[in-house]
């Protein structure tokens, strides 16, 4: 595990956590500084910095727990709904660089915004420059 990685040292115990899930692969836990009651880090115990880093039966391993926690995460605080979501590399946002999911309770008065307001300045693209995006992804994948 790199030394200087926290989310390492927290899986490892060296660093306390409010831990609400551990299995082979995964681990979860309480943001420090959360958005929301209930606000959850599901990270994999092994080092990678982004999704595309994780071997696919890690990620899957995942997703699997964000699936089964994030109702019970809603339950627990009373929330009308969630945000599950990556920042996904630096330019996203992510600032600890090892691969983490939040879920974020949502609440009908709790003046947050959808996932479309993270963005900056939206692109005026045109069909076939859509095409051809999607041409491109779907060629390489
Ligand atoms: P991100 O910007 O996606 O990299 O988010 C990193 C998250 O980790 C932030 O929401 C921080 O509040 C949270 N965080 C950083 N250090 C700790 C820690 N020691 N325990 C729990 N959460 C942490
Ligand atoms: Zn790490």
């Amino acid at each position: 595990m790199p030394e200087d990685c926290i989310f390492c040292q927290i899986v490892a115990g060296d660093i306390p956590s409010k831990t609400v899930y551990e299995d082979d692969s995964v681990f979860a836990f309480l943001d420090a500084n959360p958005l929301a009651p209930g606000h959850t880090l599901v990270i994999p115990k092994s080092h990678h910095e982004t999704l595309a880093d994780l071997p696919e039966d890690t990620a899957s391993d995942v997703f699997s727990v964000l699936h089964r926690l994030t109702p019970v995460v809603e339950d627990a605080v009373d929330a009308d709904a969630s945000t599950v979501a990556f920042n996904n590399g630096e330019a996203s946002g992510q600032e600890v660089p090892h691969v983490h999911g939040h879920i974020i309770p949502r609440f009908d008065d709790d003046g947050g915004h959808p996932i479309h307001a993270i963005a900056g300045s939206r692109p005026d693209l045109s069909d076939s420059e859509l095409d051809d995006i999607a041409d491109d992804i779907r060629d390489s994948r």
